[in-house]
């Protein structure tokens, strides 16, 4: 069947939200008219590797260029579970070799320091020119947000809010710390990356310490009222671990007020805490590129075009992943990946002159409580009245009485989760 160009874009629309088994390279996928426009591509990560690899999908004649400073990725999904011990670093660690040899992406490693209009300017003054460009360089942390933060203090209380040396160093906190100790995690105000990420933390973090040191304890001073799959993650706790874990909400203590690194302890509303461990997770915004370009708003957030993700401060520049403001969506892995894919299957209509279609979405998450012990919640986007929305009735959460079967069941959907949307990125 000769599939035309409108429904070649359609069927990528289409399965904008899941990973496209069977198309293994760039020269098996359909072919389309040539246009060889030069397309730059910012930050390796779930937006970026998986915009370079669909573009190339999509068009093999499209120049596609990625720049990423870093030969090797680790992911933040899954560093929780290095942190409780079920996995090693070399779990989580992906390369672009494949991007290069299969799909024809041309990688380079180094960090952009700039976008302009026409081109990426990198930190050595070189510069890419393209015809346009996608930014998905993800969060930075915030040092101005909480009295006693600085980037100095990181070495004592190691944020790990992005995977690499830092959860190394958290891991080996969490594994010189005394029978007994206390562990102090404390969640930031919304936005931020992964909304149930920091509660996976504590379940893996609570999971080490049961086996390992079971007298210790995790404190979750929260700056927050209620967090992501609340209920869910409150039964796992009081299933497997009654007196390690205490969750403390905003307005019952959790506030953090200042953060104090030298005698390892957090000021709150109602006094000071100290911690053996403390993982102060800091308010966060768009990657410094984003911010020393112009694409950002006043709160530090790239807003774009929920259609195509094209900036709305410079044309065809776009903006994916957790840098940017995509309605309802959550800033996590399986956003961006989805994100990507519209994204790059717009990038090919507009190139053509043609109208790029309305995109849908979809979002799952999976936190582990324990090894065998997982829970999830999903969610499937529209664009709808000028922004991603939430489709009513489609997705949910893991059911709440659900047996000790079902939720192991889910801890293996959660590794098949993982394998599949590194292929997607990766192989
Ligand atoms: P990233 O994946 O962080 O990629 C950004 C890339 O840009 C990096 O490789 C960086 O090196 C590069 N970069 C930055 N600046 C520049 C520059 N100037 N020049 C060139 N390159 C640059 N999501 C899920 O879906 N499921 C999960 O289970 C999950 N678990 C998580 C657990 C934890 C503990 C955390 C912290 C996050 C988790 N997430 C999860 C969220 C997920 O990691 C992010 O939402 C996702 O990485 C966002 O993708 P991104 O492309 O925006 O940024």
């Amino acid at each position: 069947m000769q599939v035309t160009r409108r429904q070649f874009s359609k069927l990528f629309l289409a399965a904008g939200a899941t990973t496209l088994a069977g198309c293994n390279t760039a020269s098996q996928s359909a072919r389309v008219s040539p246009s060889s426009a030069r397309i730059v591509v910012v930050g390796g990560g779930f937006g970026g590797a998986t915009a370079a690899k669909y573009l190339k999908m999509m068009d093999n004649s499209l120049d596609v260029t990625l720049v990423e400073p870093n030969k090797t990725f680790y992911t933040c999904p899954f560093s929780n579970l290095v942190l409780g011990g079920l996995k090693q670093m070399d779990d989580i660690a992906h390369s672009y070799t494949k991007l290069e040899s299969l799909y024809g992406v041309k990688v380079v490693h180094a960090r952009a320091s700039r976008v302009e209009a026409n081109a990426v300017v990198l930190a050595d003054g070189s510069r890419i020119p393209f015809d346009r460009a996608v930014v998905s360089p993800g969060v930075d942390v915030r040092y101005d947000k909480m009295p006693g933060h600085s980037p100095d203090v990181e070495d004592k209380m190691p944020h790990a809010w992005k995977a690499g040396p830092q959860t190394v160093q958290l891991r080996k906190q969490l594994e010189a710390m005394p029978d007994g100790g206390t562990v102090v995690i404390c969640p930031p105000e919304n936005p931020f990356r992964c909304p149930p990420g920091p509660y996976e933390r504590a379940s893996m973090m609570a999971h080490y310490l049961s086996q390992n040191k079971p007298r210790s304890k995790v404190l979750i001073l929260d700056m927050k009222e209620k967090f992501s799959k609340q209920p869910l993650f409150t039964d796992g706790w009081n299933l497997h671990y009654r007196d390690l874990i205490e969750w403390r909400q905003g307005s019952a203590g959790g506030k953090v007020l200042q953060i104090d690194a030298a005698n390892m302890q957090v000021e709150t509303e109602f006094g000071w805490e100290k911690g053996d461990v403390i993982n102060f997770i800091p308010a966060q915004w768009a990657g410094k590129i984003a911010r020393d370009s112009g694409l950002t708003n006043d709160a530090g957030w790239c807003p774009v075009n929920q259609i195509t993700f094209e900036s709305e401060k410079m044309p065809k520049v776009h903006v994916i992943g957790d840098a940017s403001i995509a309605g309802a969506m959550p800033k996590s892995g399986f956003s961006a990946n989805s994100q990507a894919k519209v994204c790059a299957a717009a990038i090919v209509s507009l190139l053509r002159g043609e109208d790029p279609v309305a995109p849908s979405f979809a979002n799952t998450c999976y936190s582990l409580v324990t090894p065998n012990y997982s829970i999830s919640v999903a969610a499937v986007y529209r664009f709808n009245e000028g922004k991603i929305a939430g489709v009513s009735g489609a997705g949910g959460v893991s059911p709440k009485n659900a047996d000790a079967a079902a939720r192991a069941q889910e801890a293996v959907y959660a590794q098949g989760w993982y394998d599949s949307i590194t292929q997607d990125m990766f192989a």
